[in-house]
């Protein structure tokens, strides 16, 4: 793999990163793994605290992923992440996994005396729905040990939300953090834990008009930025984080907030922060040349995930022709350094271990086009040398 490659197509995106989060403000990842998962995937506690090193976050969440050793009751993955939060120094928050099927109150209450503070629910990966008796005893649990309950909302699920909205409001007091932007059910989860004092979102998904959306239906005061590692990468999710949050026109406090300090509250024992009324637009306004990018990119991701590299070359290539315009109007600084990113991924994607920065690089050219609307361009920044002659053949031409 070309290294330099990749850290050349990244510098903007970094530099962007760091223009955009405010400087004081904690970074804090609500959604991380350790150990071994049974897709393969895996994750050790160096690399891990290295990643967070890389997004500049000084804690996170973490809690095992679906461990081929997770039977009886996740317990040996649990005590795994115990021993690894341990040795963090502070760093790593454990949540322990449970199973519903599986004495979840038992192996609740033994990680909770061992320190866990916080409890992770998947139910796609453990099968279950939210309207089972032992869905209350998890629900007490927590109530009685005030800690929060993480649960997967993503893809790959049966209608889940009603179920999950009658126990949450029969538990108000419960805290939720809901993963992956609640795509599962985005609208009736919105919809109907509205009024409910704690439910927090997580920004771990790879598609940003979710994200963008997600602050349309929210109080900006209960989103969290999350990343999801081995899946994601911390950096990367922080940058996507940024990017929606600044296009949802938030001011520094309130993207602090979302970046780690309403997390850090959380944990902290400080309680959530009030909420104010959603920020977000109703619509989604994009010029249309980085609609048509973001469009073919945003297809190049799961193709890549699914190992279907000539689909995705096929796709990336289709999204580096439209970078390819001598007439890019407003968009000239967008679409070069969006070319720039993909024509590196799509280079990487031939090379020996290039998937990963592949991924990366087309991750954030995605975030960086879905959310270059007027209002979050920087405008005391001079845009860059390639910028600037791509800007000025728009106005020859124009
Ligand atoms: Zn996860």
């Amino acid at each position: 793999m070309n290294a330099a490659l990749y850290t050349d197509a990244l510098a903007p995106f970094l530099a962007d990163g760091k223009r955009l989060r405010p400087a004081n403000a904690e970074v804090f990842d609500a959604h991380t793994h350790l150990g071994l998962d049974e897709d393969g995937r895996s994750l050790d506690l160096p690399t891990l605290l290295s990643q967070l090193d890389d997004a500049g976050a000084s804690r996170a969440c973490v809690f095992p992923l679906h461990d081929p050793e997770r039977k009886p009751a996740y317990s040996l993955p649990n005590d795994r992440v115990l021993t690894w939060t341990d040795e963090s120094e502070g760093r790593l928050i454990p949540f322990c996994r449970l199973d519903p099927a599986e004495a979840p109150r038992a192996e609740g209450e033994r990680c909770l005396a061992k320190g866990a503070r916080g409890i992770k629910l998947h139910p796609r990966a453990q099968a279950f729905a939210f309207d089972g008796p032992e869905m209350d005893g998890i629900f007490t649990l927590a109530e009685e040990a005030k800690v929060p309950i993480l649960i997967h909302a993503g893809r790959g699920m049966p209608p889940i939300a009603d179920g999950l909205a009658d126990l949450a409001l029969r538990h108000p007091d419960v805290v939720l953090i809901l993963a992956h932007a609640a795509i599962c059910d985005q609208g009736i989860l919105t919809s109907r834990l509205a009024d409910h004092p704690g439910v927090l979102y997580d920004t771990s998904c790879f598609f940003p008009i979710d994200l963008i959306e997600l602050f349309a239906r929210v109080p900006a005061e209960r989103i969290v930025f999350a990343s999801d590692p081995p899946y994601g990468l911390s950096s990367s999710g922080l940058y996507l984080a940024l990017r929606v949050a600044a296009h949802a026109g938030l001011d520094e406090e309130a993207i602090g907030g979302v970046i780690g300090e309403t997390m850090a509250a959380l944990v902290d024992g400080r309680g959530l922060p009030p909420v104010s009324a959603p920020r977000g637009a109703q619509q989604i306004t994009l010029p249309g040349r980085l609609a048509r990018a973001y469009g073919y990119a945003s297809l190049a991701g799961p193709a890549m995930f699914a190992g279907a590299v000539e689909q995705a070359q096929g796709m990336l290539d289709l999204a580096i022709a439209v970078c390819r315009d001598p007439q890019p109007g407003d968009s000239g600084e967008a679409l070069e350094e969006i070319g720039a990113a993909l024509i590196a991924a799509r280079a990487l994607t031939e090379s020996k271990g290039g998937m990963r920065p592949a991924l990366d690089l087309l991750f954030r050219a995605v975030a960086r086009a879905a959310t270059e609307a007027p209002r979050s361009r920087s405008t005391t920044e001079p845009p860059t040398p390639l910028a600037r002659d791509a800007l000025s053949r728009s106005s020859q031409t124009a």
